[in-house]
């Protein structure tokens, strides 16, 4: 299953009646909330019951009416599998106006058509509507769900992709990755990928942007102005952010067969407040994702000690954020840190799958660079 995710293009009649299906969602989400019936299968034979009652609710598809009921109970679940886990729950709010933002049509009443060069996506009870569909669609289409986010209308098509003959796999054509905030990546083959800082770079016009937000009166014209400028901008970072995880994870699984990362804590990581920008900048998690599903083999280590670890004699060399040099006193090596890291996440990959270890052999201008270090340790200090 793959999800694609594209923009429609409503026209002002079209996104009326998008609009009004949205509230219809929210008021039907708020209705069985407010009822507060638990089982599923009463809440669907209540459904059928509310549409004698309420007949304009026969103008919407009647399966997208159901996943309504269907997201309040998963919620429900979900809400109770954290409460299992030991995790403090409260319950489920009211959706307030404009706060509901997305409907979903299941295994049926869409279309996908063609007419010319345009492609058009008909929902039933609401018409066909432009779509872009920037990738061709090999499978079956199983869900489509349309959310309006910043004033715009998108669509997330849930595709069964049709099984396929898995591809040979070369297991020499492996790399280690070792991602970080000085540089996102750094592989055992030395690649260095510096950080984009997409946030940074954009962040004074989103902190301006939310600064006008919180001076507007609650509620008022001028306050949802600047409420969606500022979701615009939010919108423009995390398009930065995803273009770019898309480009580094696609060249690294279309250059590698077997990609070594580490297994990362990221919920303990984000608890240590100067780390979190910049690791929520960054989003590891989502270019783990991105890797395991455009890679032919994605390998998890353990991260224990993969940075004070030496890469060529296993030796433990303590050293601290600071330090950015790895040198080994058992074995001579010196490597940058990130490096040698990358080359420890290499090699224990390969552990794990039982391929024998490749060592690299020191370049001299590393060992240049280590006996200058000997010599004068606090001129390399910062480099
Ligand atoms: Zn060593």
């Amino acid at each position: 299953m793959i999800t694609i995710k594209c923009r429609i293009y409503p026209t002002i009649q079209q996104e009326s009646k998008l609009l009004r299906t949205l509230d219809t969602c929210r008021w039907l989400y708020n209705y069985f909330l407010d009822k507060n019936i638990q089982s599923r299968e009463d809440m669907q034979f209540i459904l059928t019951e509310l549409k004698e009652q309420e007949p304009w609710l026969t103008q919407f598809h009647s399966k997208m009416l159901q996943m309504v009921l269907h997201k309040i109970d998963s919620s429900r679940r979900a809400l109770k599998a954290l409460q299992r886990n030991g995790h403090k729950i409260g319950k489920l709010h009211f959706i307030k106006h404009d706060e509901c933002n997305t409907f979903t049509y299941n295994q049926s009443g869409f279309k996908i058509e063609r007419h010319g060069n345009t492609n058009l996506l008909w929902l039933s009870k609401i018409g066909c509507t432009e779509i872009r569909l920037h990738r061709p669609i090999d499978g079956e289409i199983k869900q489509i769900t349309i959310t309006k986010k910043a004033g715009s209308w998108y669509a997330s098509l849930v595709v069964e992709k049709q099984w396929q003959l898995p591809e040979m796999i070369n297991f020499k054509k492996s790399v280690g990755i070792d991602v970080g905030i000085r540089n996102y990546a750094y592989d055992s083959d030395g690649c260095i990928t510096p950080n984009p800082r997409h946030l940074i770079k954009l962040q004074k016009p989103l902190i301006r942007a939310n600064r006008i937000l919180s001076r507007r009166v609650y509620g008022s014209q001028n306050y949802k102005k600047a409420k969606k400028h500022y979701q615009i901008m939010q919108e423009r970072i995390a398009r930065c952010r995803k273009d770019f995880l898309h480009k580094l994870s696609t060249n690294y699984s279309s250059k590698y067969d077997v990609i070594v990362l580490e297994k990362l804590q990221i919920p303990n990581m984000l608890r240590n407040h100067h780390l979190a920008q910049s690791i929520s900048d960054a989003s590891w998690g989502t270019f783990k994702q991105m890797i395991e599903y455009k890679s032919k083999i994605m390998v998890e280590i353990n991260p224990r000690n993969t940075t004070v670890e030496c890469s060529r004699c296993g030796s433990i060399i303590p050293k601290t954020l600071a330090i950015r040099t790895h040198e080994c006193d058992q074995c001579g090596l010196t490597l940058d840190r990130d490096n040698n890291s990358a080359n420890v996440i290499h090699d224990r990959g390969l552990m794990l799958l039982e391929l024998p270890m490749v060592h690299r052999e020191v370049t001299p201008v590393e060992i240049l660079l280590g006996s200058m270090k000997q010599e004068k340790p606090i001129a390399l200090s910062h480099g």
